[in-house]
């Protein structure tokens, strides 16, 4: 066991997220029996504030799983082997949904994008009013890439299928959008997104999602893939709509809590909260690279600018690995790493659930600090930049 370190732990992290204090007090009971009045309404209350919150009157399947789980789940359940569905690529995460469901017999194009740009809109319009024969069953499309920090427009996607007439899916994964940016599941005509706990919902990793619309319940009645512990016509059948075994009975008792207080910030509060902390660290990074050499913004697409997380390119031949070791190891600050090739090569800034202003100027204050112990180029002021970008945001909620 390494020694305890003083004062807070930083948890700067993109997913999991802080757990806030009354989650973590919700969570801290006994078990009780799943089929018991007390749970029902708080799984009733939780399933509820979750269609509230994915402005949605879809069903909502759960899944003792993390995303991973929820978007096997959601393939199995509306696709059949041989059947293609278009992937929007840009990031670790949509290749990995694309691996995932290849292994299932379905046929992944991949809708290949500059991964620090994002999807081209156009050009994913003439790629969907080029295939008049509708091969394709479904455009999946990760709305924030965690990886990257490129957010992706859905509405801009369901614009692109509805001008080309196209009657395929529309899925959106909002692993580390829900409760952190505006999503609107009914209003943008998705009909099946996949979520999980561990984000901007706040709550620890292990409980999973899918809500699905009337058109996707529809496409799941065709699907011969097969599936038992995730099957949602069994599911429906249940009381539960999700669980073939035991309910995880604890994780609900945070879930209801946790939307509840979404709901008393307000969402667009909470969306509003996010934009702000996602400005003042993409004001530090801006300052800390006016150099040369110095760090970037991954994203070179202001438009698709994450309010959740922050990823950060360093210079050629500095590894981040030594940075965030530097962070947690002397300072307890942790950060997010590189994924897949940007391993090594970047860093998250997680501002995602639970934080405030004071979190995230003490986290950019000791990245500045660290990065001048580690000896990457930057220019100094990034802390400035973000108080300025606080101050100048005033007023906005
Ligand atoms: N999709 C996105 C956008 C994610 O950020 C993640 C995880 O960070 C996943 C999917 C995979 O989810 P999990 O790690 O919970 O299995």
């Amino acid at each position: 066991m390494t020694p305890r370190k003083p004062g807070r732990h930083f948890f700067a992290n993109p997913g999991p997220t802080n757990i806030p204090d009354s989650v973590l007090a919700a969570m801290s009971r006994n078990s009780i029996d799943f089929m018991e009045a007390d749970f029902l309404a708080v799984f009733d209350e939780a399933r509820a504030g979750l269609q509230r919150l994915l402005f949605t009157g879809g069903e909502v399947f759960f899944y003792a799983s993390t995303g991973h789980g929820a978007w096997e789940a959601t393939m199995v359940n509306l696709f059949s082997p041989g059947d293609t569905v278009l992937m929007i690529g840009g990031g670790f995460f949509s290749e990995q949904w694309a691996a995932l469901s290849r292994k299932f017999g379905i046929l992944v194009e991949m809708f290949d994008v500059d991964w620090r740009v994002g999807a081209d809109m156009a050009v994913l319009g003439e790629r969907l009013a080029a295939d008049t024969g509708h091969r394709l069953k479904a455009v999946c499309a990760v709305h924030n890439e965690t990886s990257t920090s490129v957010a992706l427009p859905l509405p801009d996607i369901r614009a692109a299928l509805d001008a080309a007439n196209h009657p395929a899916l529309f899925l959106a994964d909002t692993i580390s959008s829900l409760g952190c940016f505006e999503f609107r599941m009914d209003e943008w005509g998705i009909d099946a997104v996949v979520g999980g706990s561990q984000k901007g919902l706040m709550l620890p990793a292990g409980l999973a999602f899918t809500a699905a619309g009337p058109k996707a319940l529809a496409a799941h009645k065709v699907s011969n893939q097969p599936r038992f512990y995730f099957d949602w016509t069994a599911m429906l059948e249940r009381r539960f709509r999700g669980f073939t075994g035991t309910v995880p009975i604890t994780p609900f008792f945070g879930m209801a809590e946790a939307l509840r207080l979404i709901e008393q910030e307000g969402i667009e509060n909470v969306w509003a909260r996010h934009h702000r902390l996602g400005d003042a660290v993409r004001a530090a990074v801006k300052a800390w690279g006016q150099t040369n050499h110095g760090p970037e913004l991954y994203c070179r697409n202001p438009a698709r600018y994450s309010d959740s997380v922050t990823t950060i390119l360093l210079p050629e031949g500095v590894t981040s690995d030594a940075l965030r070791k530097l962070l947690l190891d002397r300072y307890n600050v942790s950060t997010g790493g590189g994924l897949g090739p940007l391993m090594g090569k970047i860093f998250r800034i997680g501002h995602m659930g639970d934080l405030n202003e004071a979190m995230i100027l003490g986290t950019l204050a000791t990245v500045e600090l660290a990065m001048g112990e580690a000896g990457i180029p930057h220019a100094k002021g990034g802390v400035v930049a973000a108080m300025e970008s606080l101050a100048e945001s005033e007023g906005r909620n």
